[in-house]
């Protein structure tokens, strides 16, 4: 008798769902089958660390926790620091009934951007100059360990829009206005989760253990079409055009195994995409087999409704019909929990839909081996900010800049500049900014302009590192021509564009340079041969300065490695890059795309000009 309890009491205490030999369904099963509607509905919710405690996570059985763009342990936290909030909030979810623990989400866009000291890379707006899937694959490799080093193991992360107007806030976001150069860039997922086997079931994620993290492509879909370029706006295409130029892209996300896929806040034709059944879950589940989660963008399906959360029980209902799995909430939870609550338990939605939300998130949880090891350690907290790292993403500068004008005759060429010039100006507002190079979605939210928000190191520093040391290296931010002519400069580089910003607040319907970046450009380059160099989310209009300019270079936002501008004007690497937009010549013809019909831009998709590096380096 005893002995038949002993093992009915083993048995009914083995768990077959933390057991990492048991099959991945049969875990997924078990799991679903002990949960109460409140656990299954915790798991759909992610709320922002501000409001996310120990206590939340477990009364609440939350899901998952974000940081959204600035959303910070403390300012200047160190690793170490982060880590520790993110365990706490883990140790929260571990202590439920059931102990599922929770997956923590950062937008980590250009590296893991909102960690203080983490290697920013440029933005995918240079990355898409590169045309180099390899390169991608190493930066969300480096980018997924300076994720992990702070204990997070979710980066929403790769933007795939494929950008159709500059004036669009987010075109930097965007490896291109071609959807082929944003397909072959999606190589950068497995640089993120890992490779997937090649025994891979079509649409099951993949997500390659400790040093790598759970992916995000975003925004589905159509968010880089919409009219104007106006942020979370309507995107009025035809099925054709959006299957042929915005999808693409998420089929070879698919098929390498991406883990999550974050719904656009724009519309496609007038509808919501946080509403649109037929595309996330005829086309993204259905047609192209998706077997991750979906989650919705922050406060997206409060935005269904125009003006936003009017009518939140409808935004509930829409959304996770539509086939949303994990809701950003990301600030008020108890009102989504109480809502979906309520909506499932009088069967307006149906239990087969949250069970398959649910199935979702569970499955990247169990393939990422979140079970088997939960709490992060401080054993990758050097990873952030690595030499090798940095080296990395300088290498990346080298191939992202854009040469677009190399002397006033081409027998002429201004670039490269000689190493052992007597005496060189480097001037504008981009020059010393560390800040202006990183661009938004750096340390804050919007970016910062300034040199004290992180560790990297500026064009003027990089240029005083590669001249000879008999070099003379004069630095005025906005010198005025009598300045100018009074020195007797070699060379000037001067280098302007856009301050920081971000999404909606980007938006811009005239595309200038920043003041007072022109008149640095006519004070300099009408008195010294100057390169100008360009600090921008996307192609600004400059046609007008053009003429006097003798060198031109398009650096995008490079990030923390400014050395790698520096690499090239000096000759010690050749330029390389070509456009992957269109450079307009005036914003009058925007819309304007390769392959339009009255297609004349000032530099056309595919430009570039190269250089040899000099010999003596
Ligand atoms: C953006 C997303 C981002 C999210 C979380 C939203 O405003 O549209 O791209 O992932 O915030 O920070």
């Amino acid at each position: 008798v005893l002995l038949c309890i002993w093992a009915a009491v083993t048995e009914a205490e083995y768990m077959k769902y933390k057991d990492p030999k048991q099959p991945l369904n049969v875990r997924i099963k078990d799991l679903i089958s002990r949960m109460t509607v409140e656990e299954k509905i915790g798991q759909m919710v992610q709320i922002e660390r501000q409001v996310a405690s120990a206590d939340v996570m477990k009364n609440y059985f939350i899901g998952s926790v974000l940081s959204g763009g600035g959303s910070v342990p403390a300012p200047k936290a160190s690793a170490e620091a982060w880590v520790n909030m993110v365990n706490e909030f883990q140790k929260g979810a571990l202590s439920t009934r059931l102990g599922i623990p929770m997956i923590y989400g950062i937008d980590a866009v250009h590296g893991n951007n909102n960690a203080y000291k983490a290697t920013i890379f440029p933005h995918n707006v240079g990355l898409g100059v590169t045309r180099d899937p390899e390169l991608l694959k190493r930066i969300g490799a480096a980018t997924a360990l300076e994720v992990r080093a702070t204990g997070i193991t979710y980066a929403f992360a790769p933007c795939i829009a494929v950008c159709r107007d500059p004036r669009w806030g987010r075109c930097y976001e965007s490896y291109s206005e071609d959807h082929k150069i944003v397909q072959a860039l999606t190589e950068i997922i497995p640089g993120l989760q890992g490779d997937m086997p090649a025994n891979s079931q079509k649409g099951v994620p993949f997500v390659g253990g400790k040093t790598k993290v759970v992916g995000c492509a975003k925004h589905f879909v159509g968010d880089g079409g919409t009219t104007k370029g106006i942020d979370e706006n309507n995107t009025v295409i035809d099925l054709h055009g959006l299957l042929n130029i915005h999808m693409p892209a998420y089929g070879d996300s698919i098929r390498k195994g991406v883990a999550t896929v974050m719904v656009s806040y724009s519309s496609w034709n007038g509808q919501r995409m946080h509403a649109n059944r037929d595309l996330i879950t005829g086309y993204l589940k259905n047609k192209l087999k998706f077997r991750g989660f979906v989650i919705s963008d922050w406060e997206g399906i409060d935005r269904i409704t125009s003006p936003p959360h009017v009518n939140y029980s409808y935004s509930v209902q829409a959304s996770v019909l539509a086939g949303i799995d994990m809701v950003m909430i990301p600030m008020n939870y108890v009102e989504f929990i109480n809502d979906l609550t309520f909506q499932v338990k009088n069967n307006i939605i149906p239990m087969s839909r949250i069970d398959d939300a649910v199935k979702r998130i569970l499955r990247v949880k169990f393939i990422m081996g979140l079970f088997e090891n939960p709490i992060a350690d401080l054993s990758m907290v050097n990873q952030l900010g690595s030499q090798e790292h940095r080296e990395l993403a300088r290498e990346a500068v080298r191939k992202s800049l854009v040469l677009l004008k190399n002397g006033k005759s081409a027998n002429k060429p201004l670039l490269p500049l000689p190493k052992t010039a007597k005496k060189i100006l480097v001037a504008g507002s981009h020059a010393d900014n560390l800040g202006n190079q990183c661009g938004g979605w750096t340390i804050e939210w919007q970016g910062r302009t300034g040199n004290d928000l992180t560790v990297g190191t500026t064009i003027l520093t990089a240029v005083k590192n590669t001249v000879d040391p008999s070099t003379q290296v004069v630095y005025s931010e906005n010198p005025d021509t009598a300045f100018v002519k009074s020195n007797e400069f070699s060379y000037a580089i001067v280098v302007v564009g856009e301050l920081p910003y971000t999404e909606t607040v980007g938006d811009s319907l005239n595309l200038t340079i920043a003041e007072p970046g022109v008149s640095t450009i006519t004070n300099v380059c009408g008195a010294v041969k100057c390169v100008v160099v360009i600090v921008s989310g996307r192609p600004l209009a400059i046609k007008p300065y053009v003429a006097t300019i003798d060198a031109l270079v398009a650096a995008w936002l490079p990030g923390t490695e400014g050395q790698g501008v520096a690499d090239l004007l000096f000759g010690d690497y050749g330029f390389t890059g070509k456009l992957a937009r269109t450079w307009f010549k005036t914003v009058d013809q925007l819309p304007m795309n390769v392959g339009d019909p009255h297609y004349d831009p000032l530099f056309p998709f595919g430009f570039g000009l190269t250089t040899k590096p000099t010999k003596e380096n």
